[in-house]
């Protein structure tokens, strides 16, 4: 712990890419070692001295597709944060922590009913946390809900930063879900960095099918160890052929073709596509993953099926201990799905994760 800093090391988007609609041209966004003040702690504030922060599908948005950030650029991206307090309340200095990557504001109408995971005023790093985000040397947080990791078991600590975002978000999903031991389960996405984790949880609180789709074999190879019983290489598939195959598997394996639960995590047409095709009797699907395009679905299937459709955001603070003790009690495995790099590499992993997705999470690690 090297104590108090006098200025926060980080970097900075300076500007997200930006496109000209009308003369088609595109300006590269920018990012910018730079550092800036310690602000001065209020009550019930910490500084945590940065271990690690994952690079999340969510930072690419901002970088790069136009996705807004609710505080204007420039502001330091990174969401998905561990760390050490070094600074502000006395009961917290040198204890471990995660940072919930959604901080609910725990005074509106949607916080006092268990809906604080999708708080209006909630606060999070790299996007409404004022210019704070976790490619930094520091943070300051609000104590409040910080996940305090007390012993490790030898994980580094840095590694502990997916399970803001990455590992959460799905334990969410599967509270929306209802999901009960004994479910059968379907995970579109589940090669990606949330959809791993959406097999592997779903599997550990006790589903009795797992049948994981996406695209990439070697991926698809790695999910049957971590949570898939089965899997389906969509590519160059359509949503019929896949949930053919889908209705074949059930049918081979004696399961029923009632009451799955669909957890779509990719956020792409084909993906959501794929999950309405398959959407059946008293079946329930979960939108987990975002997307920007719409597809076309005869609602009254919903009533004919007397099925849903539900959406899913963040996760209540309140989960992650019980997801940290899952991954320290080996139900879930974040170390076979986490690679670390030096933060000065960000510009680099950002565009190399933009272009194609990374086998495992990258998490940053400050080397300023
Ligand atoms: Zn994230
Ligand atoms: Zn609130």
């Amino acid at each position: 712990m090297a104590g108090i800093p006098d200025k926060i090391k980080t970097w900075q988007m300076v500007q997200p890419t930006t496109f000209n609609k009308e003369t088609k041209e595109k300006t590269p966004g920018k990012l910018q070692k730079t550092e800036i003040p310690v602000p001065e702690l209020k009550e019930g504030e910490v500084l945590v001295e940065v271990a690690g922060c994952g690079v999340c599908h969510t930072d690419l948005g901002y970088f790069y597709d136009g996705v807004p950030t609710v505080n204007k650029p420039p502001l330091t991206l990174g969401h998905e944060i561990s760390g050490t307090v070094v600074a502000g309340d006395k009961a917290w200095i040198g204890k471990e922590v995660i940072i919930p990557a959604v901080m609910p504001c725990r005074k509106c109408l949607l916080c006092k009913t268990g809906r604080g995971n999708r708080c209006l005023d909630q606060k999070m790093p790299g996007n409404s946390l004022g210019i704070y985000g976790g490619f930094s040397s520091h943070i300051p947080v609000p104590s409040i809900d910080l996940c305090e990791i007390k012993d490790r078991h030898g994980i580094p600590l840095s590694h502990f930063a997916v399970i803001a975002d990455a590992a959460t978000t799905p334990f969410q999903a599967t509270k929306r879900a209802d999901l009960k031991p004994g479910d059968n389960v379907v995970v579109i996405g589940i090669t990606g960095g949330v959809g791993q984790y959406v097999g592997q949880i779903t599997k550990a609180l006790g589903a009795k099918t797992v049948i994981g789709i996406a695209r990439n074999q070697e991926k698809l190879d790695k999910a049957l160890k971590f949570g898939a019983d089965f899997v389906i290489n969509s590519t160059g598939k359509d949503a019929g052929t896949v949930a053919k195959e889908y209705r074949a598997i059930c049918k081979a394996n004696g399961l029923p073709n009632t009451g799955w639960k669909i957890f779509e995590v990719t956020g792409t047409k084909a993906g959501q596509e794929m999950a309405l095709a398959m959407l059946s009797f008293i079946g329930k699907l979960i939108v987990v993953g975002y997307g920007v395009s719409s597809v076309e679905y005869n609602i009254s299937r919903l009533m004919a099926f007397d099925a849903e459709i539900i959406g899913t955001w963040g996760c209540l603070p309140e989960y992650y201990p019980i997801v940290l003790d899952m991954v320290l009690t080996g139900k879930i495995s974040i170390e076979e799905f986490v690679e670390t790099r030096p933060m000065s590499t960000i510009a680099k992993t950002f565009e190399e994760n933009h272009k194609v997705p990374p086998m495992k999470r990258v998490v940053l690690t400050p080397d300023f």
